[in-house]
């Protein structure tokens, strides 16, 4: 073992300096993949020097998400701190379904999760835990409405004509839980966003009574906190209101911008979240610790034993329940996420967690600034967002975007609204600086000034 952290340190130790000095690694053609890099598995062993090399060759030519041009998902950045709590995750190798085998690390979860319940100010009866991702976590939330709406469908099936609500902003995974649950993907209802990408509660409300009218059964809305794309953040609290008159389920997906409730100066814009019946949050996302950090909440934790409890004699037996998180977990076998959240939480303190979203959402002011006031660009989606979307001069994003990447210069995405289709910049990692994101700007204005032509056919999505 002590050699092999010799080699990793090694390996680690040169892809620092490399990130340092090439933060966007060209990318190997796919269709060149299996030529240019040694990725067969030989009959015989590998002696190290050779294992090395043909490692730290594959890390190299592997995309750089924690260095300053990588905009392309909704994550980014590295925190030591937090891969300190990773590492130690991987090399103790708990499971945390019981505490028998999590032990202490089953209270390290336990205390993240009491304590964002308090943030979301959900009452005493609540619940939640980490989960393996955002779409997991939607996933879960669903499932209980199911439940809750229906107690015998986990046994008989579920009934035919029930019907969830989304906005069209709305993430993926929505759609896809749909099929899983059992009610069917074209069972849910696009509600339409306004301008800034929000859902317009007066069109759910519409869209209910309609499927009441025709005896189709509602049964629960999915609010996001933060869309995909744009970033926006559905109303929650007139939402809410909606739900109740129609007693529907209240899911609120703020994998991407829930974190906003460590922050004062932020928090507001998930006002009403105490009122939802389930929250998700994806902390690595707008927080730094590696992926995944999910969590699931519920307002009264009895849903998630409704509808994730099973009895296992040959697993459960020591303690009580609330010390066996395997009974509220879709999971049997899970990985310990928690401890690199609580060495981050741990080292920077809430305050500090605080000033990482504060620093992001000012990255991106600072960024939404610069885009408005240049003449060359054309500026979409919220104020309020920690997304920039925007176009520069006709250039196409797609055409953009891919060959930035081709090139190995930025990585960034692109996205659409309506009929718009633009560049979306993301300020997720606060590990950069204003100077950093002007240095996005420049970078990208140069490499358009140099392939202006091949770039100008400007299409809508
Ligand atoms: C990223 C995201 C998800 C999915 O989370 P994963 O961890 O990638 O599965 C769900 N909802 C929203 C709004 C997201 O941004």
């Amino acid at each position: 073992m002590r050699n092999d952290l010799k080699i990793f340190n090694e390996i680690v130790e040169v892809l620092l300096q490399e990130e340092e000095k090439t933060p966007v690694v060209k990318p190997i053609p796919a269709t060149e993949l299996f030529d240019t890099l040694d990725l067969d598995l030989n009959e015989d062993p590998m002696i190290d020097e050779a294992f090395k090399d043909s490692l730290q060759k594959l890390i190299l030519h592997t995309p750089r998400t924690a260095t300053k041009l990588f905009f392309n998902q909704l994550f980014g950045g590295r925190s030591g701190r937090a891969m300190i709590g990773e590492l130690l995750a991987a090399m103790m190798n708990n499971s945390m379904y019981t505490y028998k085998v999590g032990g202490p690390m089953i209270g390290v979860e336990k205390v993240i999760v009491n304590r964002l319940l308090k943030m979301i100010n959900y009452p005493e009866s609540a619940g939640g835990t980490f989960t393996a991702g955002g779409s997991m976590s939607n996933f879960m939330g669903m499932l209980m409405a199911r439940d809750a709406f229906d107690h015998t469908a986990r046994f008989h099936g579920v009934p035919q004509g029930m019907i969830a609500y989304t906005s069209k902003e709305s993430h993926y995974s929505v759609q896809k839980n749909a099929a899983f649950i059992g009610m069917g993907r074209n069972n849910i209802r696009y509600v339409p966003a306004d301008d800034s990408g929000g859902m317009i509660p007066g069109a759910l409300d519409e869209m209910i009574q309609a499927d009441k009218e025709a005896g189709l059964k509602p049964f629960m809305v999915n609010a996001t906190s933060g869309t995909t794309v744009l970033g926006a953040f559905d109303p929650i609290r007139a939402i809410s209101a909606v739900c109740k008159n129609h007693q529907l389920w209240l899911h609120v997906d703020g994998a991407f911008g829930g974190s906003a409730l460590f922050s004062k100066k932020w928090e507001h814009l998930m006002d009403g979240v105490e009122l939802s019946d389930s929250f998700c949050i994806n902390a690595h996302k707008m927080l730094g610790p590696p992926m995944a950090c999910s969590m699931i909440f519920a307002r009264d934790q009895k849903h998630l034993y409704d509808s994730f409890a099973n009895e296992a004699s040959y697993l459960y037996q020591t303690h009580d329940d609330g010390f066996n998180p395997g009974k509220i977990s879709f999971n049997c076998g899970r990985r310990n996420d928690a401890l690199k959240f609580w060495t981050l939480w741990k080292s920077v303190g809430t305050k500090g967690l605080e000033q990482i979203v504060d620093h992001e959402f000012h990255l991106a002011k600072v960024a939404k600034e610069y885009v408005k006031n240049h003449p060359d660009y054309t500026v979409y989606g919220p104020d309020n967002s920690v997304s920039i979307c925007f176009n520069y001069k006709d250039l196409d994003p797609k055409a953009l975007c891919n060959s930035l990447y081709e090139a190995g210069e930025i990585m960034v995405g692109y996205g659409s609204f309506r009929s718009d289709r633009f560049v979306r910049l993301v300020t997720v990692n606060s590990g950069n600086s204003e100077a950093d994101l002007m240095h996005f700007f420049k970078k990208l204005e140069a490499f358009a000034a140099k392939h202006e032509e091949e770039l100008s056919v400007k299409v809508s999505s």
